[in-house]
């Protein structure tokens, strides 16, 4: 038997232990036994040991190479358990097949850059469902009109629908992190509401309007270079105004927008 192991901060390891919590976690996901669960940061494999009793398959990436060998002694005699060595950053996801569902006590470190990852390869996943520190599942779900609202909750409702699901005390983790903490689950649309032909021009434009903004449009998107002309025509081919603020704007009005300056 292989000893638990030392927490490390800077791998963002706040391990869950409460059954309470791990079941629910399970429960919102709606596991089931046809289900392939990709599981991010299995850590000392709580999570893990209730997905595998659950799904059909559950394939787990760790980085901390401590954890691999107590990992493969307690899930060796699981034939539906892989465990798999690498940076979840850097795990090619376009090599899965589709149909997979994302259950994640995420790193609150790679949060960000780790959902933006997942949405660039949304067609191998149907759900995630991820703990995050709170504010930023409140970010992520926020809806126009406020100071929450911003790029990351433009980039995620662009291609799913969130569901906050249930706030987790900090008591609840071993060691207990900073900062609240919330499980989340993002569902992917089928098809994308909406049909923008340029992903990269979109995720510019988002960016340089929440970059200033408390500036209108016109002025916080002056950094993209576009033709006046364009500008111009702007409110009467999209209806909407550019004197107006990125946090006034909806999703749909961001793509429209966005589909227009791009053509
Ligand atoms: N799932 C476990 C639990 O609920 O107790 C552990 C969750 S802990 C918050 C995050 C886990 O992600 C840790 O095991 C950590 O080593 C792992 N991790 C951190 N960065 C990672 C990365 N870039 N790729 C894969 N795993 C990572």
């Amino acid at each position: 038997m292989i000893s638990p192991i030392r927490a490390k901060k800077s791998l963002g390891q706040n391990f869950l232990k409460d059954p309470h919590y791990l079941r629910k976690i399970v429960d919102a996901a709606a596991v089931g036994p046809v289900d392939r669960i990709l599981e991010i940061g299995p850590g000392m494999g709580h999570l893990t040991r209730i997905l595998s009793e659950r799904a059909q398959k559950v394939l787990a990436l760790e980085l901390d190479d401590r954890l691999i060998p107590y990992l493969q002694q307690e899930f060796g005699e699981k034939e539906n358990v892989e465990i798999r060595h690498v940076d979840a950053l850097e795990y090619p996801y376009s090599s899965l097949p589709g149909g997979w569902k994302v259950v994640a006590n995420l790193p609150y470190y790679i949060s960000t850059p780790l959902i933006q990852r997942l949405l660039q390869d949304r067609s191998r996943f149907t759900t995630l469902t991820l703990m995050l520190q709170k504010e930023v599942a409140e970010r992520i779900a926020a809806g126009p009109g406020g100071k929450e609202y911003g790029y990351l909750s433009v980039l995620v409702q662009l291609y799913s629908e969130p569901r906050i699901e249930f706030s987790v005390p900090a008591g609840a983790f071993t060691p207990r992190p900073e900062v609240d903490s919330a499980v989340i689950t993002l569902v992917l649309r089928d098809h994308p509401a909406l049909a923008n032909r340029d992903h990269n021009f979109l995720i510019r434009l988002v960016k340089a309007a929440f970059s200033q903004r408390r500036k209108t449009l016109r002025n916080a998107l002056k950094q993209l270079e576009i033709p006046a002309s364009k500008m111009g025509a702007a409110f009467a081919e999209t209806g909407v105004d550019l004197g107006r603020r990125a946090e006034t704007l909806t999703v749909e009005e961001f793509a429209k927008l966005a589909d227009f300056l791009f053509s």
